[in-house]
């Protein structure tokens, strides 16, 4: 492979995610494979103003590929924000022999590359890393399979206590803009609705269809609700009105927060993650920058920068149409 690069640095930014040491893991060796110089950057944008740079070999990056979180931190950095602060970074890079860096993160970590790639004509290359897959560009980002795993299991658990007090729960989980993680799980742990931001289902439909699913036998309900839903009111105000228009149900919730984020990635995170690193380090290699790497298809693809924040990532609405004939 013919190329000028000899060191890179690898970091992590933004929102941590499972799958971010399993792509950290594969960039590092990936180098290593190529005999080329990587370098971790501590604490994300942050760590690369600081000169916080650690020399990293094959062997460094043992046992790491089934934790989650990122060993080399994670931050959200003001300065890198300002010009003055990008130019510190670069003098940082420089003095260090850094000739490209892999961010992982998500569309602001990619921005900030982008910018960086502009002002220094400096190669840049990232990795998709939130648990929400709200970025365009692939049709999974690392750490959503993972968190969808985590949030299926819990729901099961949370029905058993439903079931066993003739409840009806509603469960908040993660998806401010985007309702991937609710219609998936809501689908997946056969949640009796699903309330999502790219649809407004109405608080007169939701009670219709509690209601009918009352009627047609059913002694517990999980209503699944992203934190971005379209009806506009917090999982609190949803029971607070449906309990005040339903007597019959006594209505619980649960936020299930940061717990989404956590844990050891799933097998297709830590396979997606060794994919794309190896498919960021040789795209730098061969002279590409100023990408993101994707996966289409169960293909490696990559998408400019400027595409990937700009564009949105769409639902599958199919989905919708499955979870109403599921919960006929
Ligand atoms: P998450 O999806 O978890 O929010 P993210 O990568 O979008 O991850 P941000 O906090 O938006 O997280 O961005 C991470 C960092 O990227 C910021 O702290 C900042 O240092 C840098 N960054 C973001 N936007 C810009 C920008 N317009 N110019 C320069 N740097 C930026």
């Amino acid at each position: 492979m013919l190329h000028t690069i000899k060191k890179i640095g690898v970091l992590t930014s933004g929102g941590d995610a499972p799958g971010m040491n399993a792509a950290i893991r594969s960039v590092v060796r990936t180098c290593a494979f190529h005999d080329i110089k990587c370098y971790g950057i501590y604490r994300g944008y942050e760590g690369m103003i600081d000169g916080d740079f650690v020399e990293m070999d094959a062997r460094s990056v043992k046992g790491i590929i089934n934790k989650g979180g990122t060993i080399l931190k994670s931050a959200r950095s003001k300065e890198f924000r300002t010009k003055e602060g990008r130019q510190v970074a670069y003098d940082q890079l420089k003095k260090a022999g850094i000739d490209a860096f892999v961010v992982i993160g998500g569309d602001g970590s990619f921005t900030g590359a982008m910018v960086f790639n502009q002002e220094f004509d400096f190669p840049v290359m990232g990795i998709p890393g939130t648990i929400d897959n709200d970025i365009f560009g692939t049709t999974h980002t690392l750490g959503y399979d993972t968190a969808l795993n985590t949030v299926v299991e819990v729901i099961d658990k949370i029905r058993d206590t439903a079931s066993s007090h003739n409840r009806l729960f509603f469960i908040e989980v993660m998806g401010r803009d985007v309702g991937h993680i609710a219609l998936n799980v809501g689908v997946g742990a056969g949640a009796e609705e699903i309330l999502i931001p790219e649809e407004d289902l109405g608080l007169d439909r939701l009670l219709e269809s509690l209601r009918r699913s009352k009627a047609s036998g059913k002694s517990s309900s999980i209503v699944v609700v992203a934190e971005g839903d379209k009806i506009g009111k917090s999982v609190f105000e949803l029971k607070d009105y449906v309990e005040e228009n339903m007597s019959e149900y006594e209505v619980r919730v649960s936020v299930l927060g940061h717990m989404q984020r956590g844990g050891s990635p799933s097998c297709f995170d830590r396979v997606l993650a060794s994919r794309m690193g190896v498919k960021a380090v040789e795209s730098l290699l061969i002279g590409k920058s100023n990408y993101m790497v994707g996966i289409k298809n169960d293909m490696m693809d990559l998408t400019p920068f400027d595409q990937a924040v700009k564009g949105k990532s769409k639902i599958n609405m199919e989905l919708l149409r499955v979870s109403d004939i599921m919960t006929v």
